[in-house]
């Protein structure tokens, strides 16, 4: 990575860490889906890969248009919360207490990019990026919406099932 001198270059630096998230969580939410149990919480991990998918297409409109590469940067954050969720995959559990595990997991990968994106929009802001910034928001915004759909089926349906198991075998 070349030094940053300017909020421009920390700009570039913070669009290449979340494109580097991004494809990590590409490869990531298959196997989250493929773990949940729940048919609500594999269905919900399938569809935020295509948005996933999708948010990862707009950084690459955002880094073409501003003459940069899409490389450069691995996100050390990413690569320690999809860990973190690949544990959750290979832990020894009831699969309501394991699917209740993969919401926590998904839920802290959305607050880590609702970070990310509410800084890079501002930047955007600042820089008189004004299509950058709006793409940007519109991840941001799916983010926020799938942050609150798993809370929504954590409280609805995920997390009474997993009280609902004894512990008892
Ligand atoms: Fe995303
Ligand atoms: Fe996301």
């Amino acid at each position: 990575m070349p030094p940053l001198k300017t909020l421009e270059d920390l700009f570039v630096h913070e669009l290449k860490d979340l494109y580097s998230a991004e494809q990590q969580l590409i490869k990531a939410l298959p196997k989250m889906a493929k773990a949940a149990s729940s048919e609500h919480l594999r269905a919900g991990f399938e569809e935020h890969l295509e948005q996933t998918k999708g948010h990862a297409e707009r950084l690459e409109k955002i880094l073409d248009d501003l003459g940069q590469s899409h490389r450069g940067t691995k996100c050390k954050a990413m690569e320690g919360l999809v860990e973190e969720g690949k544990q959750m995959i290979d832990e020894d559990a009831p699969p309501e207490v394991k699917d209740a595990g993969l919401i926590a997991a998904a839920q802290r990968v959305e607050h880590y990019e609702i970070a990310g994106y509410g800084t890079a929009c501002t930047f955007a802001q600042i820089l008189g990026h004004t299509e950058a910034e709006k793409m940007l928001h519109d991840t941001l915004q799916e983010e926020r919406e799938t942050d609150e759909k798993l809370s929504d089926l954590a409280l609805s349906e995920i997390n009474v099932a997993a009280q609902s198991v004894d512990g008892q075998e």
